[in-house]
Formats: C-alpha cells, sequence, structure tokens
C-alpha cells in the first residue's frame, strides 16, 4: 500500500544509510532501518501478524454464535484497539479506563463485558450508563452492588457468574486464576445459590457463565477440564429451569516466548473441545484473548548503551529496561532477544550475554546468559513477543518517560503512541502550596 501517513523518517534514514543492507522484514519495513528512523527504545507492532491472528480465530470459530471480545490490558493503546474494533472484535475490560479507550475507539458497549474482582460502585454505575453487554460478577458482594446501583438507575443489568472451577492451569503461579486458592471468581456451589436467588434481585438478569483459568496456557488438558466442569454445571442450571445465554470461556491460550521450545495449544483442538463441552448449548460463546492476538505481533526495539564484563559474566546494558517492560522481572519471563544486523557478527564466535536495563535494581535483568554474535555500544536488539503485556504494564520508575508505540502496515509505519516527555511526566505534580485542614 501507499504510505498515506508519515513515512518521511523511514526515507530519510534509509537515504542517511544507503550502505546498510537489508536485515529482517517486518510486516514489509527492514527492522534496522526502522531502528534507525525512530529513537530507541520503542515498541513496533505488524498490523498484519494482529490481522492475521485475529482472521484464524474467527475460522476456527466459524459456524459458532461466538464473539471475541480482545482482553485489553494485553494492549490498550487507542490504535490497537481500533484494529480491534474494525475486525468486529469486542473487548474484555476490567476498569473504567479500558471502558473508555474501547468506546474511544469505536467499539460497541454491547459487545463489551466488564471483569475484574474489584470494580467500584463508580465504575459499575459507568459502565451500566455506557450500556456495557455484560458484567462478569466476583462476588456475592459485587452482585448485590450491581443489583443497589441497577435499580437507582432503573437498568437491568445482565450479568454473569465467574466461576472458579479450581482447575490448575499449570502456568506461572502469578498469571493462574482458576484454582480455588486463587482470588477470582466464586465456587459452584456459591454459584448455584445465586441462581436459586436470582428472583430477589429484579435489577440483574443473571443469565451467563464466566471463567478464566489463567493466562500463557500452553495445554490443553486443563482448558478442557475447566470446560467440562463449566458445561456439567450449565446442564445443570438448565434442567432447573435457569436461562443460561451466554457462556464466557475467558482467554489464556499461549504464545511462543521462545522459539522451538515453547508449543501453543492447536486453535482446532481447542475449539473442539469447547465445541465437545458445549454441546447442545445455543446461546453465544464469549472468548476473551488477550495474549494470542497481539504478543507475537511485537518487538521491542532497544540499543546497546555500554558492554561491560568481568570474570564471571558479560552485561550489554541497553537502552529498555524493567519500566518498560515488566516481565522478565515479574515472572521470570522469557523472551527471544536477537541482534538486528546484515552481518549477524559473521562467523565470530556468539558470547553468552546478560541483558540488563539502566535502572537501578538488579532485577532489572530482560535476559541472561544469552547466546548472541558479538556486541558493541550502538548495536541494535530485537526483543521478541512483545505486543502483549509489554507497554500496558510500563511504569516510569527510575522517571524515565513512557516509550514510544508504532504501528507497523504493509512496508508504512505509523506513531500510535508518542514518547512521553518529561512534562508530560510530571504533568499533575505540584509543589506543596495549598495546604487544608481537616
Ligand atoms: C487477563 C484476562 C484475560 C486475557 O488473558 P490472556 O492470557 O491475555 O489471553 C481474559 N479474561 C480475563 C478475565 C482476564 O483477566
Amino acid at each position: 500500500m501507499e504510505c498515506s501517513i508519515d513515512s518521511a523518517g523511514i526515507a530519510a534514514a534509509q537515504a542517511s544509510q544507503p550502505t546498510v543492507a537489508e536485515t529482517e522484514r517486518f510486516d514489509g519495513i527492514d527492522l534496522l532501518t526502522l531502528g534507525n528512523a525512530i529513537a530507541t527504545p520503542f515498541y513496533a507492532y505488524s498490523a498484519n501478524a494482529i490481522r492475521q491472528r485475529i482472521a484464524d480465530l474467527q475460522q476456527a470459530l466459524a459456524g459458532m454464535d461466538a464473539v471475541v471480545c480482545f482482553a485489553v490490558k494485553a494492549n490498550p493503546t487507542l490504535a490497537i484497539l481500533q484494529l480491534m474494533a474494525k475486525a468486529g472484535l469486542g473487548a474484555d475490560i476490567v476498569s473504567s479506563g479500558e471502558l473508555r479507550r474501547s468506546l474511544r475507539a469505536g467499539i460497541p458497549a454491547s459487545r463489551i463485558v466488564f471483569s475484574g474482582v474489584g470494580k467500584s460502585d463508580a465504575e459499575i454505575a459507568e459502565a451500566l450508563d455506557a450500556g456495557v453487554g455484560r458484567f462478569n460478577i466476583e462476588s456475592v458482594d459485587e452482585l448485590a452492588a450491581l443489583q443497589r446501583i441497577a435499580h437507582q438507575r432503573g437498568a437491568i443489568a445482565r450479568a454473569a457468574v465467574r466461576i472458579n472451577p479450581d482447575v490448575d492451569a499449570r502456568t506461572h503461579g502469578k498469571i493462574s486464576t482458576g484454582k480455588a486458592e486463587n482470588k477470582f471468581g466464586v465456587s459452584i456451589d456459591e454459584a448455584r445459590q445465586w441462581f436459586a436467588d436470582a428472583d430477589r434481585r429484579g435489577n440483574v438478569r443473571l443469565d451467563g457463565l464466566h471463567m478464566h483459568i489463567g493466562s500463557q496456557i500452553l495445554e490443553l488438558e486443563p482448558m478442557r477440564q475447566a470446560l467440562q466442569r463449566l458445561a456439567a454445571f450449565w446442564r445443570e442450571l438448565t434442567k432447573d429451569g435457569h436461562r443460561i445465554d451466554s457462556i464466557d470461556v475467558g482467554g489464556g491460550l499461549g504464545v511462543v516466548y521462545r522459539k522451538e521450545h515453547d508449543r501453543p495449544i492447536e486453535l482446532q483442538g481447542y475449539v473442539q473441545a469447547m465445541k465437545e463441552a458445549l454441546v447442545g448449548f445455543e446461546g453465544r460463546v464469549i472468548l476473551e484473548p488477550g495474549r494470542y492476538l497481539v504478543a507475537e505481533a511485537g518487538v521491542l526495539l532497544t540499543r546497546v548503551i555500554r558492554t561491560k564484563g568481568n570474570d564471571e559474566r558479560r552485561f550489554l546494558v541497553v537502552d529498555a529496561a524493567m519500566n518498560d517492560l515488566l516481565r522478565p522481572s515479574l515472572y521470570d519471563a522469557w523472551h527471544d532477544i536477537d541482534k538486528v544486523a546484515s552481518d549477524e557478527g559473521g562467523t565470530r564466535p556468539r558470547v553468552a550475554y546478560d541483558i540488563v536495563g539502566p535502572v537501578c535494581e538488579t532485577g532489572d535483568t530482560l535476559a541472561t546468559a544469552r547466546m548472541l554474535p558479538p556486541c558493541a555500544p550502538g548495536d541494535l536488539l530485537a526483543v521478541r513477543g512483545a505486543g502483549a503485556y509489554g507497554a500496558s504494564m510500563s511504569s516510569t520508575y527510575n522517571s524515565r518517560p513512557l516509550i514510544a508505540e508504532v504501528l507497523v502496515d504493509d512496508g508504512c509505519y505509523a506513531l500510535i503512541r508518542r514518547k512521553q516527555s518529561f512534562e508530560d511526566m510530571v504533568a499533575g505534580e505540584q509543589a506543596a502550596t495549598s495546604w487544608r485542614a481537616l
């Protein structure tokens, strides 16, 4: 396609680097050239890679009454949400901020589901007024709050109960959500009671079931087990005369962070397990994938600032840090990292590097003992699988401004979030001059 959006930067970079040989193509753009056009560190996302994931999922679901609600927390940048809106996706949100982003991106309120254990009264009211499609309810207190707030507004809220199916998703402990000891959802025993008492809540139409057992799940078996528990409960409720219009199976599909190591669940098998568990169900199935749609479509481009070493280790100090990409520090997560260079180091032997950021924490380590071609200050590195829970979990720790995000589409790129300026970062702060007494 012709770049209607600013591609002058790329053209300029190409002109100024006429001798640079081609490196990897990232959605039609040479990655090294992109890295030279924009100040590092920054996130780049491939629009075509995201569209491909959406298409794969929609194809696997063909023939089912299914709605895909993108889990906004994975990547809430407006241009990414606009891409989801354009493909007809809904949104799974967990806050008022995500609600507003989704609406602003053009996702219809009717396709928004509101999850989360701690929705405030104000958030519930705002979501009711916006007309969100469904509230995924996580506790009896929240159910009572929804009834009270909907009653005050003369509204009828549609709700699903989030079931905690008590299965072990066999993923990282911090992203496992479907065990009885986790804070999420309620037991089937408790949910049964909610349906038995449904008549007492005239402003809540409880006609959905929901679950989400964890994230980065690479095995089908826990998914299948959870689906079967959910389905058994649906059958029981139906037999007891309760009408269930929607079953939300959550997100959690794992992706490849480590090539030739991570083996994601095959979509066909996943959808098949869903169909088998829900045979006879005539309502709508909702899916809430986050990571699956965007993780592998993103890279974090970062440059080596310094190299240093001692008897034990070789370090690459890069310009991206834990505040930009928290996953390695928070979850010990692995991200493949490659040097972006035309010669890739030639025939020189690879070196084991610890790749660390400038933040003053030992935990500010993106990777340890990675075999890379010899690197020098100024070299560009690509951190893979950075499209989900990358920018969205970033912070300004060490007073490092939030970094830029770029969308690449068929050889063109567009800045979708500019790097925060110092003034952006301190906006909202002020000297303690207006003191008040209570
Ligand atoms: C985080 C979350 C998701 C998305 O999880 P992924 O692993 O990114 O697919 C879906 N549903 C709920 C309720 C969540 O909290």
